[in-house]
């Protein structure tokens, strides 16, 4: 036995003498016998393992290597093509082109992010990252990100919507790419897996409670109609490289890189980001995270000063929307400007007359809400022909529902997403121009009478 114990497993004893010391003796082999079977396959595993290991450093080592060496080479080019978008948008363009160039510029600037992504995994997983803590204006930020998905949205007739909650601070400390980062990857998410109906981007102030009495959150949540996640895959995206299902790569493509990093990224900001999915229905990503306010004087938005609402107190308005969000929104912005709104969800010829007869002070149309473009051209037209002042809404590059602004001094486009700050200058701008027109009517006709 001291022999055994001391490693010797091939040590065996003569099995002799009276049968039971021979019983034991050969009890003892086989123990021996065993330990030795065992010992040697530990040390098989053992090696295999350190092989195993060896392997996982050298594909590390490639890894970073891969990473570091083809980060610039993709980054140069694309710096190449975001440096050429800020020349172009320096020549003389129409408004729209400039519109576009924008778009480019701002979709390049976050390819090169992505790239940084990637890095940034490396970096987030051996916990080297730094945040920065500067102002941030956090409705530029979401409006910014959001149109960076808007020709996907038109491309894919996605209504791409978002609502930022009055109580939500103008400016707070924070990093913002690195927000933008994590909104990018969600709302990216949520177009790449609908296809239908609407994605909607909301931001709400919250608390939580802390040991000396309570923060502010920041609530950010990316709800889509997507085709949803199953229940027990739910946690799993978190994890890097992860997909829900093996068919995801093959029909959406993409690493399984994103939600790994916003979450991790989300952590460091001292918040979560978790998930609500229902298989076939849609998902809803959420982040929260602790913000404060950088102190400011008068730093109420424009679009919630009581002076620049004050044109459309009291004005009548037809809201013709198809879906549900999207009026929802809306209707919210201008009941919030005291405008008193009345909804169709479908344009008929009827309901086109019904509004020409009693002459609302404001239309603002959804080309979605009407069955054929022909409907909204004549619409258009007849609502011209009784000076009823009115905005349509139109996604970025659908040049085929483009009213003539210049022409028809009471109709105006209004791209989608819709921002608050935008309608409400377009709306007050309409309304205006129609109480000019009436103005200088009634000059006229005193100056005839
Ligand atoms: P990627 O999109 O590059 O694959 P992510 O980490 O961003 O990587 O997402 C991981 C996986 O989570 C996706 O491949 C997809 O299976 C699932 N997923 C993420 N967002 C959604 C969503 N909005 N709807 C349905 N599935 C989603």
């Amino acid at each position: 036995m001291k022999t055994v114990s001391e490693g010797r497993y091939d040590y065996r004893l003569k099995e002799a003498g009276p049968p039971e010391i021979e019983r034991i003796q050969a009890s003892f082999n086989l123990m021996a016998e065993s330990l030795r079977r065992t010992t040697s396959q530990i040390e098989e595993s053992i090696k295999e393992i350190q092989i195993a290991k060896q392997q996982a450093e050298v594909a590390q080592e490639a890894k970073s290597d891969f990473l570091a060496n083809m980060s610039p080479e993709i980054r140069t080019p694309m710096n190449g093509i975001i440096g050429t978008t800020s020349l172009l948008i320096e020549t003389p363009l129409t408004s729209e082109q400039k519109e576009l160039v924008q778009i480019m510029r701002s979709s390049g600037q976050s390819l090169v992010h992505l790239i940084n992504d990637v890095l940034d995994f490396s970096k987030l997983e051996s916990e080297k990252i730094e945040l920065e803590n500067e102002p941030v204006d956090l409705t530029t930020l979401i409006e910014e990100t959001i149109e960076m998905f808007a020709y996907y949205a038109a491309e894919s007739q996605i209504e791409l919507i978002y609502f930022i909650e009055k109580r939500v601070p103008s400016m707070v400390f924070g990093d913002c790419e690195r927000i933008k980062q994590v909104l990018v990857n969600l709302v990216g998410n949520a177009m790449k897996f609908t296809h239908k109906e609407e994605v909607i981007i909301t931001a709400n102030l919250t608390s939580r409670k802390t040991k000396s009495g309570s923060e502010a959150m920041i609530l950010v949540s990316v709800k889509d109609s997507g085709i949803g996640i199953a229940e027990e895959n739910l946690e799993r995206i978190f994890d890097a490289f992860t997909q829900a299902d093996a068919s995801t790569t093959r029909r959406f493509g993409g690493t399984g890189l994103g939600l790994a990093i916003s979450r991790k990224l989300c952590q460091y900001f001292g918040g979560s980001l978790s998930v609500r999915s229902e298989l076939g229905v849609g998902s809803e990503f959420f982040f929260n995270i602790p913000v404060r306010e950088v102190p400011l004087l008068g730093a109420i938005k424009p679009q919630h000063q009581i002076e620049n609402q004050k044109p459309l107190h009291g004005v009548t308005c037809v809201l013709l929307t198809r879906y549900a969000a999207l009026n929802t929104l809306l209707r919210t912005y201008l009941e919030s400007w005291q405008v008193d709104v009345h909804t169709a969800k479908q344009f008929t010829h009827d309901l086109a007359a019904h509004i020409a007869a009693k002459a609302p002070d404001l239309v603002i149309a959804d080309p979605m809400a009407m069955e054929h473009e022909e409907n909204m051209k004549r619409f258009a037209d007849e609502l011209i022909q009784h000076e009823i002042p009115s905005i349509f809404l139109s996604s970025i590059g659908e040049s085929s529902i483009r009213i003539d602004e210049n022409k028809p001094p009471l109709i105006r486009t209004l791209h989608k997403p819709i921002s608050e700050l935008k309608l409400l200058k377009d709306a007050v701008s309409m309304v205006q121009r129609k109480r000019g027109i009436e103005i200088s009517e009634t000059k006229l006709r005193s100056r005839a009478t």
